[in-house]
């Protein structure tokens, strides 16, 4: 019988690069009870050293566009090519409704099955903010576990995509032929995050995938790109077929080159920490506001007056600031 996976011996396990471990911890990870977030800090300062060697690449797409599709292509790809290969997804609303939209295990099951590949479902529930916390936590543990490709998926739920190109080396938009920007339900300042613009489903109709290709690029042409070293390429693909996808792998890893030797790609990795240390401190004050018993008392009555307009915002916002303690 298998040792039984407690906390001591979850360390070892995990840097072996046992799945099972690497799903035990990520559990921890998500949980809320005290002491397992307790137990999951610890163990992320104990594989801190271990952090930070996976190339990182975010994608996003519109539910359809062929996401798990081309992910478990690539992913298999990447696999057969000796590479380890974690997929984590960020989805804000999965567990709201007892469904997902992402992270669905089903979906990639070729991968699922690969002993090089570990794929885990969008952590369920709460507000984006935990959502993202917990799936960077999870992208440490994957690396801690030797995982040198983490895909993080997402669909563009409120501000999801932002939030994912803000924890990857490298942000790709998945698209389809066709279809102007207002029927992909592309944002605006979707394309602005862009490092990697892929046109998808190209073996439907290789034409007009070209003609899209040539219009993002012309798009493209006129914004002015984040890196002075690197416009970001449009290229085409099919998920399904498989096409395309060593070329897009190739784009990966010459962006991963070019921003390594100008510096670019270490910064953004120092940009996005500090960032990620403030967005913590943010949260967990409000966290403390809220639960604070005096302001907790005070605030309904005072967002009353506040909403009548019996009492000027910055005054109640005062009292409420001197009742926690400031
Ligand atoms: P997701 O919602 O973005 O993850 O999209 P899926 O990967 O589930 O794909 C949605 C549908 O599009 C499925 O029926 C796929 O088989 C199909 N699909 C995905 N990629 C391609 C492709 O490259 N070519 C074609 N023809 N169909 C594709």
């Amino acid at each position: 019988m298998a040792a039984p996976m407690d906390l001591a011996n979850l360390h070892p396990r995990l840097i072996a690069g046992d799945r099972a471990a690497l799903a035990r911890a990520i559990t921890l990870v998500e949980s809320r009870r005290p002491d397992h977030q307790a137990a999951a800090q610890a163990l992320l300062e104990q594989v801190m050293p271990r952090t930070g060697r996976a190339q990182r690449v975010g994608i996003t797409g519109v539910p359809g566009a062929g996401k798990s599709t081309t992910i478990e292509s690539l992913g298999c790809n990447l696999t057969a090519a000796g590479h380890r290969v974690a997929v984590l997804a960020v989805d804000p609303s999965s567990g709201r409704h007892g469904g997902s939209i992402l992270g669905d295990k089903t979906r990639m099951e070729r991968l699922a099955g690969d002993p090089n590949a570990y794929i885990r479902p969008s952590p369920s529930g709460g507000a984006l903010g935990g959502v993202a916390r917990k799936t960077r936590e999870a992208m440490l543990l994957c690396e801690a576990a030797g995982f040198d490709v983490i895909i993080v998926e997402t669909v563009g739920v409120g501000q999801s995509e932002t939030v994912v190109a803000e924890m990857v080396d490298i942000f790709l938009v998945l698209l389809i032929p066709g279809g102007g920007d207002e029927l992909q339900g592309i944002k605006k300042g979707l394309i602005e995050i862009a490092d990697l613009i892929v046109i998808n489903k190209a073996d439907s109709d290789p034409k007009l995938a070209e003609r899209s290709a040539s219009h993002y690029r012309a798009a493209l042409h006129i914004l002015t790109p984040a890196s002075p070293d690197w416009t970001p390429p449009v290229l085409t693909a099919s998920g399904l077929l498989g096409q395309g996808l060593d070329k897009l792998w190739s784009t990966v890893e010459r962006h991963r080159e070019v921003m390594t030797a100008n510096g670019e790609r270490l910064a953004r990795r120092a940009e996005q920490d500090a960032r990620w240390m403030w967005a913590m401190v943010h949260e967990r004050l409000d966290a403390a506001l809220r639960a604070h018993p005096e302001v907790a008392d005070l605030a309904p009555q005072l967002e009353r007056q506040v909403r009548a307009g019996r009492l000027p915002a910055s005054a109640a916002a005062d009292r409420l600031l001197k009742a926690f303690g400031l």
